[in-house]
């Protein structure tokens, strides 16, 4: 019986392996206003307070709180963006609008509910103050929300719309930040065709291209499209090393498994390290990690192996490229999320490999908890399978199944 001569990993030592790969790229500068999904390779801090002065938190009347409730005058209005020209001195109010800056004298607001407005025929109308408030009350200390150097956002977050918001209010316009990953994705395979094409006899759709280019751009990546190689030893080498010079980590999807046109592995040894050519795990055994240096050695390229059948392909896209990726682009951890998860049916186990069964988790309300809906037949070609999974189930190698009820790792990937 044929034998790889690859030693069987686990999927722990197969990942550790490939994240001792993989190191964040050299940061690069860019707008701020770009910056969504990126991780920011430097602390930002503020250059100045927030608010930079002291300001009313309510639309109302601008108080000497000692002064109590009572009927007073009116001396003045401030509204957000102006400054005050003048002075609450005891025995007077003011009328402020949210955001407006405290006039001086001032110490407190009472809202614009707690009042009324009395008219005056002649001299300055009148408020009647209705609540009895304490100095501070309703006014935003300067540096309250953020302090000036006070740290905004840390090195290695990664930037939404709430940071890129912090961004804005710190005033900072360009960011460094690690750069989104390039991956080169190569479909290997005679029989595959692009999917507008009619299918001649023996051949398939090219469905893992299309798919893992968009794995990637979920995941954060930039994707290069390598298109589709026939399995001859020239072609391949010609596409595999158009991805090694440009990308930062290359995909290739078929020709890992045992047969005779299997030629990817022979090729990766020839051009660069193979870390490993056999993972214990169901779906997915023969995706093989090697790295690749240019001549000048400032280059690395991470290569994957994935294997040709759709689900294996992008179930170890997810457990060995998406952290990989992650970790290129900064995230200073890049593992999937693991959640605990209960079955609500049960299921088959294999006995040798550990298996990524395909699911759709919901929260259970009631048992507080996720429950794990199977996406049904678990074959490596049904990509039906992966449809609406946005979990990963980690089930034990051994025999026979696992009852519904039972609790279980849950990776996710949705
Ligand atoms: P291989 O690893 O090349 O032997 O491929 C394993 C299985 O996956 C075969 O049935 C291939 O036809 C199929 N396959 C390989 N590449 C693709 C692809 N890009 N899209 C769809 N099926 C594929
Ligand atoms: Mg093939």
């Amino acid at each position: 019986m044929a034998e790889s001569p690859y030693p069987m990993l686990s999927v722990e030592a197969a990942l550790a392996a490939v994240l001792a790969q993989a190191s964040p790229l050299p940061p690069v500068t860019i707008s701020a206003r770009q910056a969504l999904g990126y991780v920011l390779a430097a602390d930002i801090r503020a250059g100045e307070p927030l608010p930079p002065f002291p300001a009313s938190v309510k639309d109302g009347y601008a108080v000497i709180a000692a002064d109590g409730p009572g009927t007073y005058p009116l001396v003045g209005e401030v509204t957000a963006g102006r400054m005050a020209d003048f002075t609450v001195t005891p025995g007077t109010v003011a009328y402020v609008t949210t955001g407006a800056p405290m006039p001086s004298g001032a110490d407190a607001v009472v809202m614009v509910e707690q009042t009324e407005k009395l008219w005056a025929r002649n001299g300055p109308a009148h408020i009647d103050i209705r609540a009895q408030v304490r100095a501070g009350d309703d006014v935003r200390p300067v540096g309250v929300d953020v302090a000036a150097g006070e740290l905004v956002l840390e090195a290695g977050t990664r930037l939404g719309p709430a940071e890129i918001g912090l961004l804005a209010t710190a005033g900072v316009t360009e960011a460094l930040v690690y750069p989104r990953p390039k991956v080169a994705v190569l479909s290997t395979g005679d029989e595959l065709v692009e999917p507008g094409s009619p299918l001649g006899p023996g051949q398939i759709r090219d469905s893992n291209r299309a798919m893992l280019i968009a794995a990637i751009q979920a995941v954060g990546g930039d994707a290069v499209d390598l298109g589709i190689s026939g399995d001859s030893q020239s072609s391949l080498e010609a596409s595999v090393q158009r991805g090694l010079a440009n990308a930062d980590v290359l995909l290739t999807s078929g020709g890992v498994s045992m047969g005779d046109l299997d030629l990817i592995k022979p090729l990766l040894e020839h051009a660069g390290q193979v870390h490993f050519g056999r993972v214990r795990m169901k779906p997915g055994k023969p995706i093989t990690f090697a790295t690749t240096a240019n001549a000048g050695g400032d280059h690395t390229c991470l290569v994957f192996g994935l294997p040709g059948n759709p689900v294996s392909s992008l179930v170890t896209f997810y457990l060995f490229a998406v952290p990989a990726i992650r970790a290129l682009a900064g995230h200073p951890d890049p593992h999937l999320r693991r959640v605990q998860a209960r079955l609500s049916q049960p299921l088959p186990l294999d006995p040798t490999r550990p298996e990524y069964h395909r699911a759709t988790l919901r929260w259970d309300a009631a048992a507080n908890g996720f429950v794990a809906d199977s996406t049904g037949s678990q074959s490596s070609s049904r990509l039906l399978s992966m449809r609406t999974a946005n979990a990963l189930l980690e089930l034990p190698e051994r025999e026979g199944e696992l009852p519904a009820g039972s609790i279980v790792g849950a990776l996710l990937i949705g």
